[in-house]
């Protein structure tokens, strides 16, 4: 039997999980590690954290296994996107934390770039809406605000890296400096029709080339994995941003299929193959993967809180004690009694992109009890998503009658019921929900030829539940009218808030 690690270095942990040839999920650890938010609105981590926690779970997985490294056929890679790594070639120390996606330090340096008429510009190239969520922004804050780092970038003494980067960088013997072209394409410097860096875009913000690693397909060997970790030599051959990986780990091989993890957050990506969608109500444009020089893209919608509206209900309202307890509650009221929840608590995502919004709860009655806000609550899920597929359909123009569906928020029954009732859509839920490392793996493994091609990929996907439509068309469209009426009611509410 073969393996492949996969490592799956997230927002919040590192992970790395061993799966076998025949697809089968081995072995898993997870490490968490150090946020660190030095100001309001400021989100950081320790690259060194980054790196050793990852390098850990490598070893404990394989451990845990219990089998022979030498059978390690290769190591794959995904990871959190955009969080941007500078460090300094000859002695390899960063020149200061990494910049999580998360940090709004450089909100108001894309205000800028928008006052300044590049959106259109920025959109037509990279397909992102210009945000201080993408990378390109964190990389010039860096040169211009931690002493010396201009000069040094200048004298081409510094590299910039997304996570892929700076671990393989920091993995492979001979410092390979390279980035997968998923994760470049989040960087707001790279032209996604070109497929490369963008000139005219690093001249605005600033930042030297050749800072820049060089670009790979998503599938291929790019370096191998130092002997120090495993005590021996291992191919690292695949990588790919977390969400890209899921899309790959759910078989999202044909133009229109589409998957949405409901984990923190929710994001939902429908692959449109070797065409560019440009979307006019909010969605983002971006690379799903390359392989053999082939590019395929993806549309993709994200919200900021999924799954964490539990999180919120569990540990500030104290209203359950875990998100599993939220599937018995619901069963105990037919309805929410009229309650909607929008939980815009940072603002709302796509498609309405209002930094503003802040969250509401509504139609609440004296009548109103604790399940019907649990209830409300995941329906919230289900409704923010269900904007995200609606929009998709207007973008594409194509009916979308199925949705692959994973992340932790995805085990709840009755949150996918929803949000098939909501669409008229199927959902389908995979008997392995974890599609981010699968994908990892899968690319990896199609490198070294442990699997001849996506058919044999794609039969290795396996359904474990799947929901139909239940709710009458009259009830469902009901209930997003009235939904859209409360998010009406949550939209610019922080707006007077701004000093
Ligand atoms: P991430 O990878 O974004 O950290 P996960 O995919 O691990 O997230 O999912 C974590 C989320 O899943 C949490 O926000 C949690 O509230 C939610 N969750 C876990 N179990 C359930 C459940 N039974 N029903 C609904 N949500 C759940």
């Amino acid at each position: 039997m073969k393996y492949i690690v996969a490592l799956d270095q997230g927002t919040t942990s590192s992970r790395a999980v061993v799966i076998d040839e025949k697809g089968r999920k081995v072995a898993a650890k997870s490490l968490e590690y150090k946020q660190i938010y030095p100001q309001p609105g400021w989100v950081e981590h320790d690259p060194f954290d980054i790196l050793n926690t990852q390098t850990e779970t490598i070893k404990l997985a394989v451990s845990l296994a219990g089998i022979d490294p030498h059978d390690i056929a290769a190591i794959g890679i995904t990871n959190q996107r955009e969080t941007t790594f500078v460090w300094n070639k000859e002695t390899g120390k960063p020149v200061c934390n990494a910049i999580v996606w998360q940090c709004r330090r450089t909100a108001g340096e894309i205000e800028k770039l928008v006052k300044a008429g590049k959106s259109d510009m920025i959109r037509e190239k990279t397909g992102l809406i210009p945000d201080a969520y993408f990378s390109g922004s964190k990389i010039a804050w860096i040169l211009k605000n931690v002493p010396g780092a201009m000069e040094d970038a200048k004298a081409g003494k510094l590299l910039f890296g997304t996570v892929e980067t700076w671990l393989i960088w920091n993995l492979t013997e001979n410092r390979v400096h390279v980035s997968d072209v998923s994760n470049a394409s989040r960087t707001m410097l790279f032209n996604i029709h070109e497929m490369n860096w963008d000139k005219e875009l690093l001249e605005l913000l600033d930042i030297p080339e050749s800072m820049l690693p060089k670009l790979v397909d998503n599938s291929g060997i790019v370096g191998y994995l130092k002997k120090d970790v495993l005590g021996v030599e291992i191919p690292i051959a695949g990588m790919a941003g977390d969400q890209q990986a899921a899309l790959f780990g759910q078989a999202c091989f044909e133009k229109g299929m589409i998957k949405t993890t409901y984990g923190t957050g929710g994001f939902l990506l429908m692959q449109t193959g070797d065409n560019i969608v440009e979307s006019k109500n909010g969605l983002l444009s971006t690379v799903a993967w390359r392989i053999n020089g082939k590019t395929c893209y993806a549309l993709e919608g994200s919200v900021f809180v999924a799954g964490a509206v539990l999180q919120w209900l569990r540990d500030e309202l104290k209203l359950i004690t875990s998100a599993p307890e939220s599937d018995v509650i619901v069963k105990t009221v037919s309805d929410t009694a009229g309650v909607y929840l929008v939980p815009a608590f940072t603002g709302l995502g796509a498609p309405y992109w209002d930094m503003y919004g802040r969250g509401v709860m509504v139609g609440l009655t004296r009548g109103a009890t604790r399940a019907h806000i649990v209830r409300a609550a995941l329906e919230s899920i289900a409704f923010q998503m269900a904007d995200v597929v609606e929009t998709m359909r207007l973008d594409s123009g194509l009916e979308l009658n199925e949705m692959r569906v994973d992340g932790g928020a995805s085990v709840s029954d009755f949150t996918m019921q929803f949000e098939s009732d909501l669409l008229n859509m199927t959902v389908v839920r995979p008997t392995n929900i974890e599609t981010t490392a699968m994908g990892a793996a899968y690319l990896a493994g199609l490198a070294v030829g442990l699997w001849k091609g996506l058919d044999e990929l794609a039969a290795l996907w396996q359904a474990d539940k799947t929901f139909t439509a239940q709710m009458p068309r009259v009830e469902s469209e009901k209930r997003m009218k009235k939904w859209h009426k409360a998010v009406e009611r949550a939209k610019a509410w922080a707006e007077d808030d701004e000093e």
